[in-house]
């Protein structure tokens, strides 16, 4: 990264379906290289940045809730499921040389550090990369909430989210050719056009925060360090 990012510490949502790639299920290790290099390139900058990952690649709770399995039982093995993408992806950051915890809302002492925010952003200061898994911890929620309440947690100065667009669309664009990107939005946009960003509980919880969301495209190299100097394509939600 040549110029000064604009942020200073950060949280980067995203989805596991983003890390999929081509495939059906699961993970592409190419995807995962990718994003960890994006975000070693971020961190190298001087950026304190976290990151929550979805499970959405390997197993959602309203999916199998959907096929007769208890709600809350398929959400606890969802929650799981972003603990996998977690390790995956630690493993690439640590590859990469990068200082990593993995920290977990559903305690996993073999695996990882359970979830405490003092010493979440201690590792952040020292400039280590912080996974937060399992998301809330809670049934009923997901990873968007999560990410948001982290980053309020943390007093990040932005929520970024990694989508397989560059922005927030009037419509989908891939479907509709006359779909308009947004530049910036206010959350009650989002919220009152019910536009498909991220969930009502998280743009809630990032308004009441003052939370800036920044939203791009995270399957174009180098967009995620681009998007924090403010020169790439993204959506900016604000007040
Ligand atoms: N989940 C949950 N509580 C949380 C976060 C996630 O119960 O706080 C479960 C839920 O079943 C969800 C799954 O974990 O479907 C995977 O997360 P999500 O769907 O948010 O992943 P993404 O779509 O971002 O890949």
């Amino acid at each position: 990264m040549s110029e000064k990012p604009i942020y200073k510490r950060v949280l980067l949502k995203v989805s596991g379906e983003a890390l999929m790639g081509n495939q059906g299920y699961g993970l592409d290790p190419q995807m995962v290289q990718q994003v960890a290099d994006d975000v070693v390139a971020v961190a190298r900058a001087g950026v304190q940045v976290s990151l929550v990952i979805g499970g959405g690649n390997i197993f959602r709770g309203i999916s199998a809730a959907a096929r007769g399995m208890d709600r809350a039982q398929g959400d606890y093995a969802g929650m799981l499921a972003t603990v996998i993408n977690a390790l995956m992806m630690q493993n690439a950051l640590e590859k990469a040389g990068l200082a990593t915890r993995v920290m977990s809302a559903i305690a996993m002492s073999s695996i990882c550090e359970p979830y405490i925010r003092r010493r979440a952003i201690r590792h952040m200061e020292k400039g280590r990369v912080v996974i937060f898994a399992a998301g809330t911890g809670n049934p009923f929620f997901t990873t968007d909430t999560a990410a948001a309440l982290r980053a309020a947690e943390m007093e990040c100065d932005a929520l970024l989210k990694g989508t397989q667009v560059d922005g927030v669309y009037s419509a989908d664009p891939r479907k509709d050719p006359g779909a308009a990107r947004y530049d910036e939005l206010t959350y009650m946009d989002v919220l009152s056009r019910d536009l498909a960003v991220m969930d009502a509980s998280a743009i809630s919880l990032a308004r009441e925060n003052k939370l800036p969301i920044l939203v791009f495209n995270i399957h174009e190299a180098g967009n995620f360090a681009d998007v924090l100097r403010g020169t790439g394509r993204f959506t900016r939600i604000v007040e």
